[in-house]
């Protein structure tokens, strides 16, 4: 089994990269993509705990921002971690979270809603990239709600009065920079409307012409009728089609395996990559 799009508590997940390359072995699972948002922190001690039958793609899941404002997700697979500008990109990023996390802050406790920046930090692995789950979590542990689901859905969704959004490369940036940096780019869950707004199907064309080399269809917030369509803009734009969990540990319903991606189509997407290979543990 080909899982490509995992998170760790480098980000928002909840396993530590050595447990999470733990439950992949369990799982049956042969390549493994770790992509925390925006960070490649836990590369090192998920390469570290490989053991053989297990091959690792690194990676990252950029969150971008199209110019009119619409959230999308980039992951970047098996590029090259010394990319300076790559790396300055996802560390404004991160940087800029902290300070769009005090503002979703100050906006909850104007509505009377008693919640403080030290609460949700206690929530963050140290040196993780700090997103909504973490605030999400914050107020589970305030007894506000019993899950980050259910805190999304009352106040944390993307047309909340609360939202706020962070500095984000454009799509089209973001694949140019993990081109120039010898990786693969396949844009994750790009119909999953739950989250907000999705970008429109004309709009990939203008990221193949970036560089985009797939397209993740296989995803738990893809319907039936969304991954027929893709699977035939797939076609039509001669780009490969990934299958993925988007595994979060706890923090998310999401089984590793859960959605795969064909070993045809890994391998065509592997060989693409002119930075690295997967890592191995003979
Ligand atoms: P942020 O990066 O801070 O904008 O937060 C977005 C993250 O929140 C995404 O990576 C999702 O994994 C997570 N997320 C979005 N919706 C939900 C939800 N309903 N329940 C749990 N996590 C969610
Ligand atoms: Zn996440
Ligand atoms: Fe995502
Ligand atoms: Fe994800």
């Amino acid at each position: 089994m080909i899982d490509l799009h995992t998170h760790t508590n480098i980000s928002d997940g909840t396993d530590t990269p050595a447990q999470l390359i733990n439950k992949a072995l369990a799982s049956g699972i042969e390549v493994l993509a770790l992509t925390d948002h925006d960070s490649i922190a836990g590369w090192g001690e998920a390469a570290q705990h490989l053991r053989p039958g297990l091959d690792l793609a690194l990676g990252a899941e950029i969150s971008c921002q199209t110019e009119d404002g619409i959230s999308v997700h980039m992951l970047g697979l098996l590029f090259d971690s010394e990319h300076l500008e790559l790396q300055e990109v996802l560390a404004q990023t991160r940087e800029n979270r902290h300070g769009r996390m005090g503002k979703i802050i100050a906006r909850m406790n104007e509505a009377g809603i008693d919640i403080s920046m030290e609460e949700v930090l206690f929530q963050l692995s140290e040196g993780a990239t700090l997103g909504r789950p973490h605030l999400a979590d914050a107020m589970v542990a305030k007894g506000l709600a019993k899950s980050r689901d259910e805190i999304f859905e009352k106040w944390l969704h993307n047309n909340s009065p609360y939202y706020v959004a962070h500095y984000s490369p454009t799509p089209e940036r973001a694949i140019k920079l993990i081109k120039a940096a010898g990786g693969v780019a396949v844009i994750a869950h790009p119909m999953a409307s739950l989250r907000g707004r999705t970008v429109s199907v004309e709009s990939f064309t203008s990221y193949v012409e970036a560089g985009l080399d797939g397209i993740e269809v296989f995803h738990r917030d893809h319907s039936a009728d969304q991954k027929i369509l893709l699977t035939q803009i797939v076609k039509d734009l001669g780009i490969l089609r990934t299958g993925s969990s988007d595994y979060h540990g706890n923090g998310k319903l999401n089984e590793l395996g859960e959605n795969t991606t064909e070993p045809d189509q890994w391998e065509a997407l592997e060989s693409k990559a002119s930075a690295r290979r997967v890592v191995k543990k003979a």
